[in-house]
Formats: structure tokens, C-alpha cells, sequence
């Protein structure tokens, strides 16, 4: 694609770089057919190649972010479809978190969204702050019908309804340590424990450690490590997200340091995909730059991690058969396709793929919340699609799309890991 910046705006390294992805797009339009919002919405302004067109033009006139823009930026998944399917090799995901960057610094938002904006930026990303809050939305639940009445206050309905019945007794695995391994020793990992998985399911974490623990794998919990910053990132709060960055980057260099470290495992595909772009992140910060690019390339999917693991045979094989959703930023962020699949396989599950296995479930971090009706649609369709193949569950690798499928499917929604670990000698998962 033709772009036309001047000299001036190209001096800007954002700018620059969005240049370079811009002048890949050929408008072959090939991302459109696996674009969600396209298929969803028909509208090609909801497709990448529209958003692409949209985006170029706003930063090639240095124009404030309008209505128009705002609402088709917001209406992406982040689901990087476009990214799996352009053959051009257009990095969306790049483009798009500049395109929000430059949103949030020139447009003022309508006072409903910009606060519910604020109160999902000020909550998720803290663990007691997001206790707090469900415990809170779980009195609030029966109010979620009138606020669904008012289209300003969907966000608050939608909030109110994903809301688990019950929020879980707090994990001791929130508390920094070194969880030793009852086998041999023969690695060293430390865990990302993260700020909402944590609180909606502590058994991800607990089963991931014990899991690791029994393969002879020492599982460190860092000092300073929290919420990796993807719900900011996503939101164009770039400065927020860069603090969460620096401070994880600090916790796992220290651990670095200390005992060296094999990886850094990550349990939630959507923070995967972010700490693997740390390094981009940071580029610009010669005091981050090089000890960012160290934390990507250690960062791994637990299954990931597993799969350069010469495991035994399992203890058990369960026998049972599996849906196995990959979450976007599995597949689309992180390309790990085989691995969560052949490792259920070797623990004994018959795995199935649901059809359109590469469309979004609708979950995308607070798309949920903030496009209630895009994401109610998206989550229906996938949940026909994974209840089509006649499994007894379904396995996925991101708390976001755990409790997207979870509210909608009568199977019980398993993290892969949970199911890993049983077959390997830990606990059954509950529900099952
Ligand atoms: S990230 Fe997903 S929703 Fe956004 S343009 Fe790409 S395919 Fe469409
Ligand atoms: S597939 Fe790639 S090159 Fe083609 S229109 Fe989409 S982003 Fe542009």
C-alpha cells in the first residue's frame, strides 16, 4: 500500500513503524473471510483491511481519532485472525495497539464509557481490588436486567452476569516462594500468576505447580510480579501497560540473576501473547530494551513448556473425550497449534476440533463487557460449534475464554493444564 507521511511525522518511531506495516497491505482483502466482526457484522469498515484503511488514514493526516474510527477500532476482537490468515505478513496487532494508543490520547469518549473504561482499568488488574469487586457484582446480579434496559449501561449488565456465583478462598500461590519438586530436580521456572485468573479459578496455578512439582521442575513465584498489563494495552493506555511491563521484566531479571530460569510460564494464552511482546514494547527504552527482549523469549505457554519435556507415561488415562478450543491468543498471538492437542492425546483424551475452530469466542479481554451484543453472538455460534462434536467437555488454555464458554455451554469448560495434571497423578477437576 502506497502511504504518504512526511519526513516530520516519520521521525516519530510509532509513526515509523506503523508506516512499515501499512506499506505490506497489498488490500487483497483475504483477512476479511476470518475476521469475526466481518462475518458477524458484513460491514467492511468491521473488516482488517476497512480498520487498516482507517487507521492509515487518520495518522497520515495527524488527525484526533473521530466517532467513525472509534467505533470500528472498538468493535476488533485484538483476536489477530487477520494476522493467521494475511499472506502478506501484515502485523495488525502492532498497527491496531497504535491506532488505540493515538485514540486514547485525541479523543474524549462519552462520560458512561469513558468511567466504565476507568472502573475495568482500575479493577482487573488487582487482585483484591477484583475479589472485592465480585463479591460486590454477585449481590448486584439480580439489577443486571434493568441495566441492560439502558444501552449506556449494558457494559455493567454484561459485568453483573459473568460474575461467578461464588469467588474462590485465596490460593496460597499468591504469596511469592519456590515451590520445590518432589522428583528429581531437573529445571527451574517461574510462574506468571497473574491478577484475574488468579482470583476465578486459583486452581489453574495450584495444578500447574503441582503438575511441574511431580516432573522434577522448581517453580518460583517472584517477588513483584503481577498483571502483565494486556487489559491496559488493549485499552490504549500505553503508559499503564509500559509499568506492568517494567515490573514484571524486574521481578523475573532478578530471578534471572538468582538461580537462572528456564522459562517463564504463563497459564493464560491472552498474557502469553503480551509478555512475548515485551521486547517490542520497551524497544524504545534503552534502560528495558535488552532485559525485555530476555523476558519475551523465556516467556512460554505452560503447554508450550510441557511439550520440550520428556514426560512419563500418564497414571491415568481418563479416556474421555475433549473439545479443544484455541483461544485466539493461542493460535493467532502465540501460533502454538499442536502442542495443547498432542499432550492431551498422550494423557489420554480423544480430542476433537470444533469447526470455525478460528473464530473468536467473543471473550477478547473486557470485549465482553464493553460489546455485550457482538460478543453474545460470536459466543453462541461457538458454543454450537464445539457442543456439535459430541464431547463431554471442553479444554482451553485462557481463563477469558473459560468463563465466555462457561456462561453459555451446558459441558464443563476445563483449563488444558487441569486435565493434564489429573492424567498425570494429581487431583480429578471439579465438575467433572
Ligand atoms: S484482530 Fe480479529 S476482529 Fe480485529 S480485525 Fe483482525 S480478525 Fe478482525
Ligand atoms: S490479507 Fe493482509 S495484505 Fe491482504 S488486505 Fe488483509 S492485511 Fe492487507
Amino acid at each position: 500500500m502506497q502511504t504518504n507521511f512526511t519526513a516530520d511525522q516519520l521521525a516519530d518511531p510509532h509513526v515509523a513503524e506503523s508506516e512499515k506495516i501499512l506499506r505490506k497491505c497489498v488490500h487483497c482483502g483475504f483477512c476479511t473471510a476470518t475476521c469475526p466482526t466481518y462475518v458477524t457484522l458484513g460491514n467492511e469498515l468491521d473488516s482488517p483491511r476497512g480498520r487498516i484503511y482507517l487507521i492509515k488514514d487518520m495518522l497520515e493526516n495527524g488527525r484526533p481519532a473521530d466517532k467513525e474510527i472509534v467505533t470500528h477500532i472498538d468493535r476488533c476482537l485484538s483476536c489477530l485472525a487477520c494476522m493467521t490468515t494475511c499472506p502478506s505478513g501484515v502485523n495488525y496487532m502492532h498497527l491496531v495497539d497504535h491506532a488505540r494508543a493515538h485514540i486514547e490520547k485525541t479523543y474524549r469518549r462519552p462520560v458512561a464509557n469513558r468511567l466504565t473504561r476507568s472502573l475495568l482499568a482500575a479493577v482487573l488488574p488487582h487482585r483484591g481490588r477484583f475479589r472485592a469487586a465480585l463479591k460486590l457484582a454477585k449481590l448486584g446480579r439480580p439489577l443486571a436486567g434493568a441495566f441492560d434496559k439502558v444501552t449506556a449501561l449494558k457494559p455493567i449488565a454484561a459485568m453483573l452476569r459473568l460474575a461467578p456465583a461464588s469467588v474462590p478462598a485465596t490460593s496460597s500461590l499468591e504469596k511469592p516462594g519456590t515451590h520445590a519438586p518432589s522428583a528429581a530436580k531437573r529445571g527451574r521456572v517461574a510462574i506468571l500468576t497473574g491478577c484475574a485468573q488468579p482470583v476465578l479459578e486459583p486452581g489453574i496455578n495450584e495444578a500447574t505447580v503441582s503438575l511441574l512439582n511431580r516432573l522434577g521442575i522448581e517453580v518460583v513465584v517472584p517477588q513483584g510480579e503481577g498483571c502483565c498489563g494486556a487489559l491496559v494495552h488493549h485499552m490504549g493506555r500505553e503508559e499503564a501497560a509500559l509499568v506492568s511491563a517494567r515490573q514484571n521484566v524486574d521481578a523475573w531479571t532478578r530471578e534471572i540473576a538468582k538461580g537462572g530460569l528456564d522459562a517463564i510460564v504463563i497459564t493464560a494464552s491472552g498474557c502469553g501473547t503480551t509478555i512475548k511482546d515485551y521486547g517490542f514494547m520497551l524497544r524504545l527504552d534503552p534502560a528495558y530494551a535488552e532485559k525485555a527482549a530476555r523476558v519475551s523469549a523465556l516467556a512460554k505457554d505452560i503447554t508450550e513448556y510441557l511439550a520440550t519435556l520428556d514426560l512419563p507415561e500418564p497414571v491415568r488415562k481418563p479416556g474421555l473425550t475433549v473439545a479443544y478450543h484455541s483461544a485466539c491468543s493461542m493460535q493467532h498471538g502465540q501460533k502454538i497449534t499442536r502442542q495443547p492437542k498432542d499432550l492431551l492425546a498422550r494423557a489420554g483424551f480423544v480430542v476433537k476440533e470444533p469447526r470455525e475452530g478460528h473464530l473468536c469466542c467473543g471473550s477478547a479481554g473486557t470485549y465482553n463487557i464493553m460489546q455485550p451484543e457482538i460478543s453474545a453472538r460470536l459466543c453462541d455460534r461457538k458454543v454450537r460449534n464445539i457442543e456439535a462434536t459430541g464431547a463431554s467437555l471442553v479444554a482451553t488454555g485462557n481463563i477469558g475464554c473459560i468463563t465466555q464458554i462457561a456462561s453459555a455451554a451446558k459441558l464443563p469448560v476445563v483449563h488444558t493444564v487441569k486435565l493434564l495434571d489429573w492424567a498425570y497423578g494429581g487431583d480429578k477437576p471439579a465438575g467433572l
